[in-house]
């Protein structure tokens, strides 16, 4: 039977992909070798493709690893020598600082939303997880670039798994941006992408003269392999593939077009669910997912999983605690609007 996806990740799987996996057997991608030519080629076209959909700067390194969790564990690693700062806002927040304090780092934390004073002179590296795909928060932008102008000294890291492509970036203000492949781009997971400027690379480098910034993952070696358009390991190289193929898609659709609709289904969703009983978690608008919606469902989260399941559509219960008395869908460039609607209807026939 039909199943659609709303789960927030892993999700559904972008409509292109059963096209492009058939593509990838056709031109024998699981057998490419790491080190040839045709992986080169397809290692630039993607990083080129991300740089022109994302507008990242040609002085930002792309590196592949497998996941987010590695890419939190990635970061601390090759830039904090001591001491990190953590906004907190759901238990992805709380994570990448529990990642941190196992690394052997000070952490010092502040809540999102809530009153933040003062980071301490000697927190080397804000982390922020954009959009916290537990809580259905999303932190504007503008409040994170003002870290920057605050702090300029401090380097800055986002976490954009659940937001990406969607929110726009200024990566001149941002030094380390990462994400996996499963939530907004739809694809299988088991691929991260970091974007790391020249500011945090230099830290890296000399963080690597003084004490162990990790082995081949590290910034400077994954850097250093990416100049000749390769990685460290094996890389995943069906995901590389499919990933070029969905930023291409994407390229095609234009990334405004993407956002556009985004907004659109967000607007709708919202909607349906404030009328219809189911109150949004953040009540504050300005600080409210439109990528990751997280809703109250007055302790009914599995009823209504189980009869929407029989309709064809799979969604995500509350996380942790929250398990029974929220329920979480997402609105990804996967989700097009014909099922948003579909899944809308389901609800009122239930
Ligand atoms: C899913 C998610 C992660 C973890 O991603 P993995 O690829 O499973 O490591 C990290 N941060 C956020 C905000 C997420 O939504």
């Amino acid at each position: 039977m039909k199943r659609i996806y709303f789960t927030v990740g892993p999700s559904e799987i972008y409509p292109t992909i059963p096209m492009h996996l058939r593509d990838a057997i056709k031109n024998h991608i699981p057998s490419l070798n790491h080190r040839g030519s045709e992986f080169k080629k397809l290692f630039k076209e993607t990083t080129d493709n991300l740089r022109n959909l994302l507008s990242i700067p040609n002085t930002h390194e792309i590196l592949f690893v497998s996941s987010a969790l590695e890419s939190m564990e990635r970061t601390i690693q090759s830039v904090v020598k001591d001491h990190s700062f953590h906004l907190i806002s759901g238990s992805f927040g709380k994570s990448w600082m529990n990642i941190a304090s196992q690394l052997g780092k000070k952490t010092e934390q502040a809540l999102y939303p809530g009153k933040l004073t003062k980071i301490s002179t000697a927190a080397e590296l804000i982390c922020i997880t954009q959009n916290d795909t537990s809580s259905g928060i999303q932190i504007p932008m503008e409040e994170i670039y003002q870290f920057k102008d605050k702090y300029p000294k401090k380097l800055i890291a986002i976490d954009v798994v659940s937001s990406v492509p969607y929110i726009k970036i200024d990566f001149s203000k941002i030094d380390i941006t990462f994400f996996s492949v499963q939530k907004g781009f739809g694809l299988p997971a088991g691929l991260g992408i970091i974007i790391v400027s020249p500011a945090a690379i230099e830290k890296a480098k000399k963080m690597q003269k003084q004490l162990s910034i990790g082995s081949y993952h590290s910034f400077i070696s994954l850097a250093e392999k990416a100049a000749e358009y390769q990685t460290p390991e094996t890389p995943n190289v069906l995901n590389i593939f499919l990933l070029n193929k969905v930023l291409r898609d994407f390229l095609d659709s234009g990334i405004e077009n993407i956002r556009n609709d985004i907004e659109e289904k967000a607007e709708l969703l919202y909607r349906f669910f404030e009328t219809n009983n189911f109150q949004p978690a953040i009540e504050d608008k300005n600080i409210r997912s439109l990528t990751t919606l997280v809703l109250n469902t007055q302790g009914k989260t599995s009823e209504i999983k189980k009869s929407l399941l029989k309709k064809g559509f799979d969604i995500g219960s509350g996380y942790g605690d929250f398990k029974e008395s929220q329920m979480r869908i997402a609105n990804f460039p996967a989700h097009t609007l014909k099922n948003v609607k579909a899944l809308l209807k389901a609800f009122n026939n239930k």
